[in-house]
């Protein structure tokens, strides 16, 4: 029997490639997309690994398609509830990048808290010579109350990297954690009233969407920071970019926004906020870890079926 095709998005890091190896054929989505490909090649299609997305239309295109493998943990882009009505099963890539987006997320809100950022440009454009220091920070951390919205895998890593930065901690999620000693705030509302500095990390879902509003930095007050490593959908940017021009939020440190690659031009201007590409999880260990399990969930679905992280909305049939 031929060996199953596994289609690979364009824009998908070479790792995944390397990986997979040959016990599948791969296949690189041309750019003419679908259209491009004779029947024969769709029809031995079985399996996906999607960077960025994967619809029910695209899903369609591919008859006996069976398992799609995202690379990331966030998996927002899949049409799941489709593939559970088709009996694909969805894969992700669950904690091999907890301490990696952990580590981004204490990089951010240092950064943003001390701007180091505009000191470094102080710096390289030679003003510090010239001109002299650099202007003092105008916030510190220690002693700041850190609100993590959203305590999951990665969001408790986060709180224990905190832990030695003298803050105090607390969090926000739909059911109170088990087990957890910092404060729980039934409400982001309440956990926004009871903090001065928010930290998202909660998947992109319809009740995250723009849920980090004018209500949320209002309460943060003028010396709140607010740090997205979570999703833009959760933070409405308009709301943001109002607070950051009245002066009612302190700063904000993203590295996720609301229609990527896209930054709005007025959120570059600000002094007091640290943009970052989308990178938190992006060096070569981590993405190859999430490469190696993109290629463990292929292999061992079409070895087994059994798939090694299986999403919780598609179901894995029974092994025959
Ligand atoms: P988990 O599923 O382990 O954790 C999600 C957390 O969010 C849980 O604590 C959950 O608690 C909470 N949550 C979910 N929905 C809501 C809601 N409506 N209101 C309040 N809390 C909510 O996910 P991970 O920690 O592994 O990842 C979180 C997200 O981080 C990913 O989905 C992804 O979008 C993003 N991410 C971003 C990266 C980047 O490069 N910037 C890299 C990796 C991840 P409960 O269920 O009790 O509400």
């Amino acid at each position: 029997m031929s060996k199953p095709i596994v289609l690979l998005s364009q824009n998908l890091n070479k790792f995944v490639q390397t990986l997979l190896g040959d016990d599948v054929e791969q296949l690189v989505l041309p750019e003419a997309g679908f259209s491009a490909l004779d029947t024969d090649t769709i029809d031995r299609i079985r399996g996906v690994v999607a960077f960025g997305g994967f619809s029910g239309v695209e899903m369609d295109c591919l008859p006996n398609l069976e398992i799609i493998a995202c690379p990331g943990v966030g998996y927002d882009g899949i049409d799941t509830a489709h593939a559970a009505e088709r009996g694909i099963v969805v894969t992700h890539t669950p904690n091999v990048l907890n301490d990696e987006v952990a580590d981004t997320t204490i990089g951010l809100l240092l950064n943003t808290v001390r701007q180091f950022y505009a000191a470094e440009k102080w710096v390289r454009e030679g003003r510090w010579a010239k001109e002299g220091g650099y202007a003092l920070s105008p916030f510190a951390l220690t002693g700041r109350k850190v609100g993590l919205y959203g305590l999951g895998r990665i969001g408790m890593e986060i709180a224990q990297r905190l832990e030695p930065f003298k803050v105090e901690i607390a969090y926000h999620t739909r059911s109170k954690k088990d087990g957890v000693d910092y404060a729980y705030y039934p409400s982001l509302a309440e956990l926004a009233e009871a903090v001065d500095t928010l930290i998202c990390i909660v998947p992109k879902t319809p009740q995250t969407h723009k849920t980090i509003d004018q209500t949320v930095m209002k309460a943060l007050g003028p010396e709140g920071i607010l740090i997205n490593v979570g999703r833009g959908w959760t933070v409405n940017e308009d709301d943001l970019i109002a607070a950051l021009e009245a002066g009612t939020l302190g700063g904000a440190g993203l590295d996720v926004f609301y229609d990527e690659p896209h930054v709005p031009e007025k959120l570059m201007v600000f002094e007091n906020v640290s943009l970052l590409p989308h990178v938190a999880s992006a060096s070569v260990p981590t993405r190859t870890a999430m490469a190696q399990l993109v290629a463990d969930n292929i292999s061992g679905w079409f070895a087994e079926g059994r798939p090694v992280t299986p999403v919780p909305e598609t179901p894995v049939p029974p092994k025959a």
